[in-house]
C-alpha cells in the first residue's frame, strides 16, 4: 500500500515539475513544422544521399541557437550531424536520433512534387515526410528548446542526424559506431520505429519500438547434371529446386513470443472487442490460423518467417539446366539460435543435392529486445498517458530494420517512437504520395520533450 501511494506521488510530482517548464506550444509548433518543410525541400535520396546538405541545415539552425554540434563524415557528402547539451553528469547520457536519407521515388506516380513539400487537407506531403524527417525535426525542436529554457540537465542530451540508414549503413550507424562511439554512446537512445496509430483522429495506442527482427537473405541453389528436354532426368535441378522452395517456404516454424511480444498481445487485447481480445490472450493453433487469413501482421510477429522472392532457372525451353537457384527472405526472431535454425531448413529440404546459403552480407547486428522497466520506457508511458490519456503504450517488435539495432548489439536500452498515423492510411514510409498530418509535427515534438525531460532533467 506504501509503496503504490509513494509511486503514485512521484508520477503527479513529475507530471507537475514538467509543467513547470513554460514551452509556448503555440510558437513552438509553427517553428517545427518550419525546420519539417525546409528539410523535406532537400532532396537527400539514397543512393547518392547528399546528407551533408541536411546536416549542414542543422548546423547552421543549431550553431545560431548557442549549441555546439559537428559534422562527422565518411564521405565528406554523406555527414552525419551530431550535437551535444551537457548535463551534470549524475546520469548517463541520452542519445536522440532521426536520419536524415530518403529512398528513392517513382516521381510520376506522386501526385506532387516529392521534394516540394505541398501542405493540402491538413497533410504535408512529401518524401520523407514519415521516414524520417518527423523524428530528424522532433530532434532538432529538443535541443533548440532545451537551450533556450536552459534546462538544468542530469544528462548529457546528444541528438545525431544520421547519414545512411536506408540500406548504407556505413556511411552512418557504422561509421559512428565503430570510430566515434564515445560521440554517441548513451544510456538510452530514442529514434523511428515506433508509430502512434489514430482511429478517426483519435490516439489509440502509442507503439513503441523495442525490438526487431533480423533480416537474412538467403539462397537455395540446386545443382544437377544438364541435359536434353526430351529425356526426363531424376535430379533436373528446376524441380528439385522448386520442391525445396515449397517445403521450407510452406514450413511454419514453432510459434515463440518475447517479452515485447507477450506484452504486444496482453496489452492489445485491453483496447480490443472481446472475441479479438481472446484471441490475443489465447495464441491456440485455430488463433495462429486465423491470424495467417486475417491479420498478417500478427502472424509474422509469431515466428521466425521464410518468404521466397525470386527464383532463377534456366535459359532455353529445352535444355536442362544444371543449376537452379532461389532468393528467400528470411526473417529471424531476435532469440533465434540461428545455426540450429539452418540445420532445421536444411532437415525440411532434406535433400543432399540442394545447398543453402546463409547471408553473404553480415547486415544488422542481433541484439535481445530493449527492456520494458527501465526509467525511459515508464517515462514513455507517462508521456502516453499525459498527452493521450485512454490510449495505451504498446511495446512492439518490428518486422523491418532500423539502426537502433546497432545501438541495441552496444548495450544501449534504444526505443523506437513515431508521429500519429491514422490506422489505415496507406501514404506511409518509402510509399508513393508520403505524408503526414500537420498536427502530427508540433504533437511528435511535444512527446519527445515531455519524455526526456522526465528522464534528463534535475529537480
Ligand atoms: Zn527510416
Amino acid at each position: 500500500m506504501e509503496i503504490s501511494l509513494c509511486k503514485r506521488f512521484l508520477v503527479v510530482f513529475g507530471a507537475t515539475t514538467l509543467l513547470a517548464q513554460p514551452v509556448d506550444w503555440n510558437k513552438a509548433g509553427p517553428e517545427a513544422v518550419g525546420h519539417f518543410m525546409e528539410l523535406l525541400r532537400i532532396d537527400t535520396t539514397n543512393p547518392p544521399g547528399n546528407e551533408t546538405k541536411a546536416a549542414k541545415y542543422l548546423q547552421s539552425i543549431l550553431e545560431k541557437e548557442g549549441i555546439p554540434c559537428k559534422l562527422l563524415a565518411f564521405d565528406p557528402d554523406r555527414a552525419n550531424l551530431v550535437a551535444r547539451l551537457k548535463g551534470n553528469g549524475s546520469k548517463r547520457p541520452i542519445l536522440v536520433m532521426g536520419h536524415t536519407d530518403v529512398v528513392g521515388v517513382q516521381k510520376e506516380k506522386w501526385t506532387f512534387d516529392p521534394f516540394i513539400p505541398t501542405r493540402k487537407d491538413g497533410f504535408i506531403y512529401a518524401r520523407g515526410a514519415v521516414d524520417d524527417k518527423d523524428n530528424v525535426t522532433a530532434g532538432l525542436m529538443l535541443m533548440i528548446l532545451l537551450k533556450r529554457l536552459n534546462v538544468k540537465l542530469d544528462r548529457d542530451v546528444i541528438f545525431l542526424a544520421e547519414a545512411g540508414e536506408e540500406s548504407s549503413t556505413r556511411f552512418g550507424i557504422d561509421f559512428l559506431v565503430r570510430e566515434h562511439w564515445s560521440e554517441i554512446e548513451a544510456e538510452y537512445a530514442l529514434a523511428e520505429g515506433g508509430v502512434t496509430i489514430t482511429r478517426d483522429g483519435k490516439v489509440r495506442y502509442v507503439g513503441i519500438g523495442t525490438t526487431e527482427k533480423v533480416v537474412r537473405i538467403m539462397r537455395l541453389i540446386a545443382r544437377g547434371e544438364a541435359g536434353h528436354g526430351s529425356r526426363p532426368t531424376p535430379d533436373n535441378p528446376v524441380l528439385r529446386l522448386t520442391t525445396a522452395v515449397t517445403k521450407v517456404g510452406t514450413w511454419r516454424p514453432p510459434m515463440r513470443l518475447n517479452d515485447t511480444t507477450r506484452a504486444y498481445f496482453e496489452r492489445l487485447a485491453t483496447i480490443s472487442p472481446p472475441e479479438a481480445a481472446r484471441r490475443y490472450n489465447h495464441i491456440t493453433a485455430a488463433v495462429e490460423k486465423y491470424f495467417s487469413e486475417h491479420e498478417l501482421h500478427h502472424d509474422s510477429l509469431l515466428r521466425t518467417t521464410i518468404v521466397p522472392t525470386i527464383l532463377k532457372a534456366g535459359f532455353r525451353s529445352n535444355v536442362i539446366p544444371s543449376e537452379a537457384e532461389a532468393t528467400l527472405d528470411v526473417r529471424t526472431l531476435p532469440d533465434e539460435d540461428v545455426p540450429a535454425f539452418y540445420a532445421e531448413m536444411r532437415r525440411i529440404i532434406g535433400d543432399p543435392k540442394v545447398e543453402l546459403i546463409p547471408p553473404v552480407r553480415p547486415g544488422r547486428p542481433v541484439s535481445r529486445p530493449s527492456r520494458l522497466d527501465t526509467e525511459m520506457f515508464r517515462a514513455l508511458e507517462h508521456t502516453q498517458r499525459r498527452m493521450f490519456p485512454g490510449a495505451i503504450t504498446l511495446p512492439s517488435m518490428s518486422t523491418g530494420a532500423t539502426d537502433l539495432a546497432q545501438l541495441r548489439a552496444k548495450g544501449v536500452e534504444a526505443y523506437g517512437f513515431g508521429p500519429m498515423v491514422e490506422e489505415r492510411d496507406t501514404h506511409g514510409a518509402h510509399g508513393d504520395d508520403e505524408r503526414i498530418a500537420e498536427s502530427s509535427i508540433p504533437k511528435l515534438v511535444e512527446f519527445l520533450w515531455h519524455t526526456v525531460l522526465e528522464v534528463a532533467a534535475t529537480r
